[in-house]
């Protein structure tokens, strides 16, 4: 038996050879930025591929949701609503926008911000918040149709951080959906971002807010904005990514149904709802008993199988953001140190997935 590290990810972009063809059109058209024509293209297919309208690129995710955020906020509110169960990036881009994270609990079943919470915690605020940032949990498409409910219901604008479903996403509506082009995300370019959206004037805004606020008129800076492009070296490897996309789906439904056949029915453990059937992610993860997750971390350790919990113990236990205010967030202490990411990359065999399955209640 091998006893070499079965290490936890390892991310694969194209090569230089794939992605060759397209700087080759780079140096062909000289143009370097500002949706050139390998931009607008790598736009325009992420578009018809996530079933959205409009299609802005950003520097990252984060600037994404930070941009979404600017847009859809109430103004002369404090507050965004938002689960303490993020990748850390989320507080930040609330922060960044100039917003005050209002942390709430998760669904234990879902390991997301529900309607439900959100809406209790309304009644606890006592003031209306600028609005809510929810957390698709580790790639799984967001309950669209519920916040779109939620919105229509209570008036407060939704932006959705679906940072790691980039690749799950086939419909997209007027919430604005930020996804991550970051190499570790299924659809990763190295460093990337996108606001899907089907709200067409929002769109325009957006891309108008990455561009120093440049809208209608040349040159002329309409709105408050920044710098957040994408250049068109991003634009080559992102449509050398799309090209790629189709095999690299097939390799991730083979690993996920790797482990869904070996973890099933028979386990005390379980898959985050949905996995390999409607979304697929670069960070699966295992959700053991709670009086299991000593032993299972101490065997994964002990047979070389690296973990990771990707997204820790929630926001509220970084220094950063020890002092933000936050509702109950029972539901998040226990059910974080249960969630286990598991080894995920190509280069996995039936023997490895095997040997990560062993170690699993
Ligand atoms: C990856 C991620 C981000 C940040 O995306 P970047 O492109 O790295 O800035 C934000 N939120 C979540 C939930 C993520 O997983």
């Amino acid at each position: 038996m091998s006893n070499e590290k079965i290490k936890v990810l390892i991310p694969q972009l194209p090569s230089a050879d794939e992605i060759l063809p397209y700087l080759r059109r780079i140096d062909e058209k000289r143009t370097y930025s500002n949706y050139g024509p390998l931009t607008t293209e790598f736009r325009d297919r992420l578009g018809k591929l996530t079933g959205a309208a409009g299609v802005t690129f950003t520097s990252n995710g984060t600037t994404a949701i930070e941009v979404a955020l600017r847009i859809r906020a109430i103004p002369d509110r404090r507050y965004c609503l938002m689960p303490s169960y993020t990748f850390i990036a989320s507080a930040h881009a609330v922060c960044n926008t100039g917003l005050t994270p209002y942390l709430l609990d998760v669904s234990e079943r879902t390991l997301t911000l529900t309607p439900e919470i959100a809406k209790a915690a309304l009644r606890d605020l006592g003031e209306q918040p600028a609005a809510v940032l929810v957390v698709s949990a580790f790639g799984a498409p967001p309950d669209q149709v519920a916040w779109r409910a939620f919105e229509d219901e209570t008036g407060i604008p939704v932006v959705f951080d679906a940072a790691a479903a980039a690749s799950s996403i086939r419909q997209v509506g007027k919430q604005p959906m930020c996804v991550s082009l970051h190499a570790t995300k299924a659809l990763g370019i190295g460093e990337g971002g996108a606001i899907l959206c089907a709200d067409t004037g929002l769109t325009e805004r957006s891309t108008a807010m990455t561009g120093f606020g440049f809208l209608g008129a040349e040159r002329v800076s309409a709105i408050r904005a920044g710098n957040y492009r994408i250049s068109e070296y991003a634009g080559a490897v992102g449509l050398a990514v799309l090209d790629a996309l189709p095999a690299r789906l097939v390799e991730l439904q083979r690993l996920t149904d790797g482990y869904r056949t070996r973890i099933g029915a028979h386990k005390r453990s379980r898959l985050q709802e949905g996995i390999g059937e409607t979304w697929l992610t670069m960070t699966p993860n295992v959700i053991v008993p709670e009086d299991a997750v000593q032993a299972t971390i101490a065997r994964l350790d002990e047979e070389q199988v690296e973990w990771r919990r990707w997204w820790g113990f929630g926001c509220h236990k970084h220094p950063a953001f020890a002092d933000v205010p936050r509702g109950d967030l029972s539901t998040t202490e226990s059910v974080s140190p249960r969630v286990i990411g598991l080894p995920f990359h190509n280069l996995l065999s039936d023997t490895d997935l095997d040997r990560v399955a062993r170690c699993l209640p």
